[in-house]
């Protein structure tokens, strides 16, 4: 078994020498020359004509610069570390090759057709509900699972219980499942940890860690991450044999052309003026607003309700019904405006967005392109705009920050009627509350707001 435990020594440095190391003709930045026109076709990276086809009809025809990274290693059976955001089409560089060992290597390993096979973990609920449904859609044949928190567990079982080949899951209601015995975890041959940052970001690696000891060390492991900071490198390393590494960073994909950015200077508390100012003069049917801390999202939800529109807050705190009708409220238009947490910063796929507000700017560039990414999607022009509070302290600082790291300057603009009102101020008044009467904050809300003090460097 390869413990992450056992490894926990091994630092990034020695990750980037231990990926080449362990196969030197596989040397760490193996991304290919994709700026090269034109990009190969999925047949020609080796996927059947059915998942090919399958591609095709959601819309998939060329591969994405990922896709055509990951899909040759991965269909052979090797081991990937890929670097990539949401966005990059990073969902389908991991299911499809995944798929297709599942279909047409049905006695790989020898087994019944319906036993456990392969195990998708992501970090959100919603996530894993978008893997699955497109797992669904690529391979209707393979009865796939998702077993997510917050809903009742019967279902979830009842469906387990069918034979389950692909299941799709949050870390901790997976572990609840498998202590139970619904599921047993050993007859797994390919594991794919998706958004691996974000799940050590939330709290996860306890259950990854169990989870691990419980799949065999025998499978491939395809893991996806945004970032490479030092828990995740540690995690790569240990969980990892011999693996590939791709990588597209924003700086190989600075290209959200489509998406307009604006900055607007304005005082803190005029925020949600500005906000319901904009939403009318700009005619914004549909807008996703992101704010700090999950107090936050309840409190600008409020008060955009109190002003009449329709809006909700989104945050993990709330329950998966909760969270999940919010969601659907939001697609079918009946929410004007969803106030969320970083938690919809990723994965959320809305079409025709109006615009993305960052009420509270983001701790970090990476951050920012995935809060920004949820505009512009398939094509469709997006536009951005954050609030660059004058009066909060670091604000200016922190939005510099980001911009270098994107190689982008973003003029800064006032509002007619929301000028700020001179010079920085003294540093907030804490009120022990997030400035939010009778509302504590949780240890999340603090160390958010903790780090959104001090940028990231990733
Ligand atoms: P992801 O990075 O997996 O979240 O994917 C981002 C978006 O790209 C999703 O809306 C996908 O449906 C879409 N997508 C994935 N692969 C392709 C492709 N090869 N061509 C066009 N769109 C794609």
């Amino acid at each position: 078994m390869r413990s992450v435990l056992s490894t926990l020594h091994r630092t990034p440095q020695v990750l980037r020498e231990f990926l080449p190391r362990q196969s030197p003709d596989k040397p760490a930045a193996a991304m290919p020359d994709l700026s090269a026109e034109p990009r190969p076709g999925f047949s020609e990276l080796g996927l059947v004509p059915a998942l090919a086809q399958a591609a095709a009809a959601l819309g998939w025809s060329t591969p994405t610069a990922i896709q055509a990274a990951v899909l040759p290693s991965a269909l052979q059976g090797g081991d990937v570390l890929g670097l990539a955001s949401t966005g990059s089409g990073k969902t389908a560089a991991f299911l499809l090759p995944l798929l297709q060992r599942l279909l047409v290597e049905p006695q790989w390993p020898p087994a019944p057709p319906r036993i456990l096979r392969a195990l998708i973990l992501a970090p959100t609920r919603e996530l894993a509900a978008q893997i699955g449904a497109s797992a669904r859609s690529l391979a209707p044949q393979l009865n796939t699972v998702v077993a997510v928190g917050g809903v009742a567990l019967q279902a979830q079982r009842q469906a387990l219980q069918g034979g389950a080949q692909l299941v799709v899951a949050t870390p901790g209601r997976l572990l609840d499942l498998a202590e139970q015995k619904v599921l047993r975890l050993s007859t797994v041959r390919m594991l794919v940890l998706d958004e691996a940052d974000r799940l050590l970001d939330l709290g996860f690696s306890e259950e990854i860690n169990t989870l691990l000891s419980l799949l065999p060390a025998q499978r491939q492991t395809l893991m996806f991450s945004a970032t490479l900071p030092d828990a995740v490198a540690t995690l790569a390393g240990s969980v990892l044999r011999d693996a590939r590494r791709f990588e597209t960073t924003i700086a190989h994909a600075p290209a959200m052309p489509r998406i307009r950015q604006r900055v607007i200077e304005v005082d803190a508390a005029r925020r949600t003026m500005l906000l319901r100012h904009l939403i009318a003069a700009e005619g914004w049917d549909r807008v996703l607003v992101f704010v700090a801390t999950q107090y936050a999202t309840e409190h600008v939800a409020e008060k955009l309700r109190r002003a009449g529109l329709a809006a909700a807050a989104f945050h993990g705190q709330l329950s998966q019904s909760r969270r999940a009708q919010a969601l659907a409220d939001f697609h079918d238009r009946r929410l004007a405006v969803l106030v969320a947490t970083d938690l919809a910063a990723r994965g959320i796929d809305v079409a025709q967005l109006a615009a993305v507000v960052n009420y509270d700017l983001p701790r970090s560039a990476v951050d920012y392109t995935h809060r920004i990414g949820r505009t512009g999607r398939a094509g469709e022009p997006g536009l951005a705009v954050s609030f660059l509070c004058a009066d909060a302290p670091g604000s200016a600082a922190q939005l510099r920050l980001i911009e270098k790291r994107l190689r982008q300057s973003v003029p800064r603009e006032q509002a007619p009627g929301f000028e700020p009102a001179a010079p920085p101020a003294a540093p907030a008044p804490q009120d022990g509350n997030g400035g939010i009467k009778g509302r504590r904050k949780s240890k999340k809300d603090k160390l958010r707001e903790a780090a959104a003090g001090v940028l990231r460097s990733d």
